[in-house]
């Protein structure tokens, strides 16, 4: 009997399992995801079509052909997803997931709520976010990225009808709670969030999510994971960002130390409070210390004056040696002047690896531009290579700056034909505003 005869038995629906790897910044927040074409093809899936994601959680998202820059590493079986798909899939880069083609239904409704904070919902609001998610696939307990003056703001579904994978049309009812699902644990910051540093987040991947995430491999191979990362670099390039992000993406508690302010506000209880600090992390394992202005805490003790200063170096050097060698709490710290912290900080078994994080060059420029205007209506004349060419030696967070500040410039066109003692503002103008290059431009000038 041939197999395509058999009726009683179900054909077993066509899969593939693919690779996570990241979204490129194009597709960051629009619910697609990259896999090759012929790919595609086996599980009959046509562009543009919706599939189903199994990592630890399912989720569903359009699959979209790889384009030809996508495929340089040769690998073909990858899946290439943004953040938000990747937590709504309960992966991280470099896991397996299984895709399939999806069963879809329309939505009948589809109920949301914040993830993070409250929030004031209108009849106009609920219109702007059906108009968002409009042909996006949802799944129950999904999380989706609502862009609001410029943020993304993410929110939780809650509950779709039917159940299963939906998308959201014109009859779909919506409604959305205005207190959120639970309080934000985690900092949401994803890898697609940090512009220029490609080749960093992959040696602090291998060096951290690793040692996080799989702490067998190493102690397989016999050798130590780190505890603990110093990056260092001038200031605004992206340090705290990073470790967030790690945090984030392998799904460890996030702590943090602010040198200055643990030797200033603390001053006499520094000690007590770095040990709370360590033990707070160690009961959340697997959990990331972040350190920020190690100097202020461990300076060169030739520069050291008082015995307090001394006190705490001694405290911290003790808690560094006190974790365990399982590699799941790990200590990121951050400088912009290395040759400042106490040699003793950064031998075998403490600091040991340093990373530098310098100027983001053109191409970086340009990724950390394009993030910081993902959520922005930018009118077609806007160049954003030109204005990478233009903004030699400026940090990310000096162009996160300039980008706030383009746009406090076109919101200062637009007020004069907007009656503030209005209740709303109309959709229509709403809808209308647009950052314009000369907004760039003078914000440049200032
Ligand atoms: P650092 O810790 O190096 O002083 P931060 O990570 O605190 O710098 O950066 C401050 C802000 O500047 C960030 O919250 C972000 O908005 C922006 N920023 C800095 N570097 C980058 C980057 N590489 N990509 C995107 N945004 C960045």
């Amino acid at each position: 009997m041939s197999a395509s005869s058999g009726e009683e038995q179900k054909p077993q629906r066509k899969e593939l399992i693919l690779r996570v790897m990241e979204a490129r910044q194009k597709d960051v927040g629009r619910g697609k995801v990259r896999i090759d074409i012929d790919l595609l093809s086996q599980i009959d899936v046509s562009p543009g079509d919706v599939v189903e994601i199994e990592g630890t959680r399912k989720t569903a998202a359009l699959a979209w052909p790889l384009s030809p820059e996508d495929t340089t590493t040769g690998e073909k079986d990858i899946i290439r997803m943004d953040g938000i798909t990747r937590k709504n899939a309960g992966v991280s880069i470099g896991d397996k997931v299984i895709v399939r083609k999806a069963v879809v239904k329309p939505a009948s409704t589809v109920k949301l709520a914040p993830s993070n904070f409250s929030i004031t919902v209108d009849p106009g609001f609920i219109s702007y976010v059906k108009k968002r998610l409009k042909e996006f696939p949802l799944v129950e307990g999904d999380t989706v990225l609502i862009p609001v003056l410029g943020q993304a703001i993410p929110f939780t579904v809650v509950q779709v009808k039917p159940a299963g994978i939906v998308l959201v049309n014109d009859d779909t009812i919506i409604s959305i709670s205005d207190k959120p699902v639970e309080p934000s644990r985690y900092p949401r910051v994803t890898y697609e969030d940090i512009g220029g540093m490609k080749n960093i987040i992959e040696k602090v991947r291998e060096l951290v999510e690793l040692p996080l995430r799989h702490p067998e491999l190493f102690k397989r191979l016999g050798i130590e994971p780190p505890k603990g990362i110093l990056l260092y670099g001038p200031p605004g390039v992206g340090k705290t960002l990073l470790a967030k992000a790690i945090a984030n993406e392998t799904d460890a508690y996030f702590t943090s130390i602010n040198g200055p302010e643990i030797m200033s506000k603390f001053y006499g209880e520094s000690e007590q409070r770095l040990r709370e600090i360590f033990e707070d992390a160690k009961k959340h394992a697997p959990a990331i210390i972040f350190v920020d202005e190690i100097d202020a805490i461990a300076p060169k003790r030739d520069e050291v004056i008082g015995e307090v200063e001394r006190r705490v170096v001694a405290q911290l050097l003790t808690l560094m040696d006190g974790l365990e060698n399982r590699g799941n709490v790990i200590v990121i710290a951050a400088t912009n002047r290395p040759s400042a912290v106490d040699p003793a900080l950064r031998r075998p078994g403490r600091f040991d690896r340093e990373i530098e994080i310098p100027l983001p060059d053109k191409q970086g420029r340009l990724e950390i531009l394009q993030i910081h205007t993902r959520n922005m209506p930018l009118s077609k004349d806007v160049d954003l290579e030109k204005l990478a060419d233009m903004t030699h030696g400026y940090t990310g967070a000096d162009l996160s700056a300039l980008v706030r500040e383009a746009a406090m410039n076109s919101l200062r066109r637009y007020l004069p034909k907007i009656d503030l003692n209005q209740d709303k503002i109309p959709p229509e103008i709403l809808e209308s505003m647009e950052v314009k290059m000369e907004d760039f431009i003078n914000a440049f000038k200032e």
